[in-house]
């Protein structure tokens, strides 16, 4: 198994798979452009033949050794202006991401990534709507990703405000969509916004909501993961441990 997504030159291109059903639009929208660089230009960067042969779970496991290394404080050796040379003509990401706009948990930080590895929407307490829900399906039918991650974390300012009804412009209706996460959260212990056990409670609630909503919202995504051809799932960013935990 290929398990690096910085070394594609390592990798065989046997197992190159087509997920871009709809070509056209796919040219329309540029993702096609890369296709005749040869390997060697592409060599700091996620090739298509190299994402297109990884499953979602091996996805996962990229991520979940990208985050060992982070916590050992090491990072792969990339140089991130021979990575947007190699992306500019085309990008070929594995994954597409909605988490926090939270300063401190930035994906491809902790998860030791590269330019062009991964879609991110990232909206204050990782909720999903309409428009995140088209990225998605732009990102996974016609740009081939393979991995739909939700990934919430502790200590959420959003979680906290959520569970306050606290009350501020436009804050109030982004919060009112975390505050059914607040109500389906089982708890016996003290509910505020300044117990912090049960803040991560909510925020993994909210997570395994907003998994939820996902499939319901997007028939394009259901069909997607119910043929195998992506993995819809949640995780956990631990701020004091600087752990990742999937969900699945
Ligand atoms: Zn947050």
């Amino acid at each position: 198994m290929c398990d690096k997504l910085e070394h594609p030159g390592n990798c065989d291109a046997s197992g190159r798979r087509n997920f871009l059903k709809a070509t056209s639009a796919a040219t329309v929208l540029g993702l096609t452009g890369g296709v005749l660089l040869n390997e060697s230009a592409r060599a700091d960067a996620l090739t298509k033949a190299q994402r297109d042969k990884m499953t979602p779970e091996q996805i996962i496991e990229v991520m979940k050794e990208g985050n060992e290394r982070f916590r050992r404080g090491e990072r792969k050796d990339r140089n991130y202006l021979r990575e947007q040379k190699a992306s500019a003509k085309g990008q070929y990401p594995a994954a597409v991401l909605l988490s926090c706009i939270d300063s401190r948990a930035p994906a491809e930080v902790i998860m030791d990534l590269g330019i062009g590895d991964i879609f991110n929407c990232r909206i204050a307490g990782n909720t999903e709507n309409a428009d995140i829900l088209g990225s998605m399906e732009f990102a996974c039918k016609l740009a081939g990703a393979k991995l739909v991650l939700v990934m919430g974390h502790t200590a959420c300012g959003a979680v906290k405000g959520a569970i306050a009804n606290a009350e501020l412009g436009n804050l109030t209706g982004l919060l009112a969509k975390i505050k059914p996460a607040v109500q389906a959260t089982s708890y016996t212990g003290e509910r505020s916004a300044t117990n912090y056990t049960f803040v991560d409670a909510v925020a993994r609630k909210n997570v395994e909501m907003t998994v939820a909503d996902i499939r319901k919202g997007s028939p394009v995504l259901a069909e997607l993961e119910a043929n195998g051809t992506i993995k819809i799932t949640g995780a956990m960013y631990n701020l004091e441990t600087g752990a990742v935990e999937f969900f699945g």
